[in-house]
This record gives structure tokens, C-alpha cells and sequence, in this order.
């Protein structure tokens, strides 16, 4: 067997959506409801949903450890946190719902008026029934986010507030895999695992990213492929920190995130913008035939700023479906179970399957026979099957391998500019070197 991708492939065509959407639905369902934050034990008890479906090493990185630029902060509990009004009857409650309490408050046990509260209360004025996500990590403050609906029939006089949390030494939890194969050359990808009970950001990551990894992990592979699974921006701080020689190996990356809604398919370029990870995305959403983005790279967003910062410059671009900030349900209690799919679920999953069988199965080949064209027939290499328009297309396949393989243009780069398939091309160039007529 030529091409090490042929597993991948075939676990590709046996690709079940229907079976694969609910497996990912379920496990999105059971990982919403958890207060998750950059730090704390619903962190840990979702690497342990997950560590279920693979083998996850978690790390532990102690609070204050300095990280790049930054600091590890203090490890954030919260037991509970609710308002009591005037009447004393409890208006806000964060047993209701996680996004009730800002992430990363401060305690705070006080009586006050409504218009001292009133700074600390977030809604959304255009939205009246949806309740905010807002986080404060690196600036100590305290607050609740509610329905504006329920803020606007808050009532003057004094109201009881409690946050019953604490900011202390403590740890920063992640999860890593890594699927060693043939080469040491590195496949990143990278998921958030902050987000507490919001369901495309960022439930719908974990589960296709846990997902891709168990597929993974049952085929042959050329590249190695390391997962992980940590808090935004200071995670993947942390992790750079703690392994600048393993970025060295990264050859190509993907963040994943906002996976499960029902918008078209957004690939965000790597900040080199000419990576294979950036060629063999747009190559997939392209071939698809249905609508698709690929946007180019801008510092703003999610991990990828960070494996993309001038120091590392590694070639990771950003996977997913409606881009963050687009959707009115972005950083919202909208943003539920309701809002993500199973189909949309699977079809993510599908997408990053095809992307990996890209990059696996590229390679530069040169054609042994370059003076003329080689003769096909003789090889036995016209007769070909299927019907005519799919004959024609392997023949041109073969052609454009045999002519643009002089040791430059990839496999992927050549499916490109003949405007075929890349299983095409590579199921050509296939054929060619077992007939002798090309050398990887
Ligand atoms: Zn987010």
C-alpha cells in the first residue's frame, strides 16, 4: 500500500452521520449543564466526561505559575449565588441556571439598595428573555446576569445579594492526548473547555474534538496527533509555556469551536495564510458544493491567535460553523440545546475527517518518465473503471499528476489546479507509482 490515508479514507466512506450526530448530541447534553470557568471542579469533571470516550492526561498547573507573559490565576469555586428582594423572595438564583453568577466573581455577602445592585446586574435590552455570559478573570469584581425582562421589574428598596465563592491558590486543569504515528511531525488540535452551559460555544468543540480523537485513534498514521482540551487564551498560554520544543513539531492545527449550529461551514486561515492546514480546508469546503466561508486571519478570536503569535507563527487555523460574534445567540442562554444539531454535529465531524485525509495522504512526487509523455496504455493504465465521466476524470487525474509532479507542486496543490478531487489526485498518483512512473 502506497498511501498511509487509505485507513483513514475507508473510515471516511463508512462515515454513519444519523449514528454520529447522536452520539455527539448526547454527549453535548451531558456536558451542558456543567458551571465550567478558566479554572475549578467542572473543569475537571468534564476532561472526566470525556476522558470516558479517550485516554486523557490531565495536568495540573498550580495557581501563580508564570506563563509567557502571564500568571496561572487562583482556582475559582462557587457554591452558590442568588438576590433576594425587598419582599425577600429570591429573583435571582444561580441553582437556575450557571450564567446567573459572573464568571470569576469575587464573594460578596451585602444588603443594598437597588440602585447600588444596579452596576452589577448584565442584561441584554434587545434580547429581554435571554440571560448574558460575562466574565471577569483579571480584574477582581463581583456580578449577576439575568433576563432584562426580570431586571426591569426589580422594585426599589433594599435586596439581600450573596455570592458564596472563592479565589484561591488552587490549579489550572487541562486535558492532552497524544495518538503517536509514523512521523514525529505534529497534527495540533485544540479545543476550549471554558464555557459553562453553552452549547455551540463551547460544548459542541469538546464533543467533535473527543469524537475525532477516538475515530483517530483506530486507524494507521503518518502524523502524530496531539488533542487538547483547555480554558481559552490562558490555556493555550500554558501549554505553549510548558512545551516550546513539541510546538516545534506542529505541522499543522486546527482550534475547533462553534461546531453544532446550522450555519455553513467557516474555515479562519492560519496567520501564514499559505499552510497545507489552510490549502487542505478550503480544498474540502470548496469540493463540498455547498455554501462555505474561509475568511483570512485576524488576530482576534479564539486559540489560534495564540499558536499564531509571531514567536510560535505555527500554522493553525480556526474550524467552524457560524463564526463567533455572528449569531444574536453567541454568549447567551440562547446559545442551548435547542440551538445545536445532531446533522450539523456530524457534518463537522465529517468535514475534519476529510481535512485529516487531505494532509495525511500529501505528498510531493517526480515523475520518473518526464521527457514525453509515458505511455499509459502500455501500463495498462487506461483501462480504468467506472463510467465514462468518471473514467475521464481518473484519466485527467493521471495527466496532471504526471505533468506538474517534477518535485515542486504537492499532490494537494496539483487537485487545486486541475480543479479534481484530492482522493482523486492522490488515487492517481497512486496508480502511477505502482506502475513506476513516480517517486515520492
Ligand atoms: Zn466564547
Amino acid at each position: 500500500m502506497n498511501d498511509p490515508s487509505a485507513s483513514l479514507r475507508s473510515l471516511c466512506d463508512s462515515f454513519d452521520a444519523e449514528r454520529e450526530g447522536g452520539g455527539l448530541f448526547d454527549l453535548a447534553a451531558r456536558l451542558f449543564p456543567i458551571c465550567r470557568s478558566l479554572t475549578g471542579e467542572g473543569n475537571r469533571q468534564t476532561l472526566a466526561i470525556l476522558s470516558e470516550q479517550i485516554p486523557l492526561r490531565i495536568h495540573e498547573v498550580p495557581s501563580g505559575t508564570p506563563v509567557l507573559d502571564w500568571t496561572v490565576p487562583p482556582e475559582w469555586t462557587i457554591r452558590e449565588a442568588w438576590i433576594r428582594d425587598p419582599q425577600g423572595r429570591t429573583v435571582v438564583d444561580f441553582r437556575n441556571h450557571n450564567l446567573h453568577v459572573v464568571g470569576y466573581s469575587r464573594p460578596v455577602r451585602q444588603t443594598m439598595t437597588l440602585d447600588e445592585l444596579r452596576p452589577h446586574l448584565h442584561s441584554l435590552p434587545d434580547h429581554p428573555d435571554w440571560i448574558p455570559y460575562r466574565t471577569s478573570y483579571y480584574h477582581e469584581t463581583w456580578g449577576f446576569c439575568l433576563s432584562d425582562s426580570r431586571k426591569q421589574s426589580l422594585v426599589p428598596g433594599k435586596y439581600d445579594v450573596c455570592i458564596d465563592a472563592d479565589l484561591k491558590p488552587g490549579h489550572l486543569t487541562y486535558g492532552e492526548l497524544v495518538l503517536p504515528g509514523a512521523k514525529p511531525d505534529e497534527f495540533l488540535f485544540s479545543t476550549h473547555i471554558c464555557h459553562p452551559s453553552l452549547a455551540n460555544d463551547n460544548a459542541s468543540g469538546m464533543v467533535v474534538a473527543a469524537r475525532l480523537a477516538a475515530l483517530l485513534a483506530g486507524v494507521s498514521r503518518c502524523l502524530t496527533y496531539r488533542f487538547l482540551f483547555i480554558p481559552g487564551t490562558i490555556g493555550s498560554i500554558t501549554w505553549l509555556a510548558r512545551n516550546r520544543e513539541t510546538a516545534d513539531r506542529i505541522r499543522h492545527g486546527l482550534v475547533l469551536s462553534c461546531l453544532g449550529d446550522p450555519g455553513t461551514p467557516t474555515y479562519k486561515q492560519s496567520r501564514r495564510g499559505d499552510a497545507v492546514i489552510d490549502r487542505a480546508a478550503a480544498h474540502i469546503l470548496r469540493r463540498s458544493g455547498r455554501p462555505h466561508a474561509v475568511l483570512p486571519f485576524s488576530p482576534y478570536g479564539y486559540d489560534e491567535r495564540q499558536y499564531g503569535s509571531p514567536g510560535f507563527n505555527l500554522p493553525v487555523g480556526l474550524f467552524m460553523r457560524s463564526p463567533h460574534g455572528t449569531f444574536p445567540e453567541y454568549h447567551t442562554s440562547a446559545d442551548n440545546l435547542d440551538f445545536i444539531r445532531p446533522e450539523s454535529l456530524a457534518d463537522s465531524l465529517r468535514r475534519l475527517l476529510d481535512t485529516v485525509a487531505v494532509v495525511e495522504g500529501n505528498a510531493t512526487f517526480r515523475n520518473q518518465c518526464p521527457y514525453g509523455e509515458p505511455q499509459l496504455g502500455r501500463r495498462g493504465l487506461y483501462d480504468l473503471l467506472g463510467g465514462a465521466n468518471e473514467r475521464h476524470e481518473q484519466q485527467m487525474a493521471m495527466l496532471w499528476v504526471l505533468n506538474q509532479s517534477d518535485g515542486g507542486p504537492s499532490l494537494l496543490e496539483i487537485a487545486d489546479r486541475a480543479d479534481l478531487p484530492f482522493s482523486r489526485i492522490r488515487e492517481a498518483a497512486d496508480r502511477l507509482a505502482a506502475a513506476g512512473l513516480l517517486e515520492e
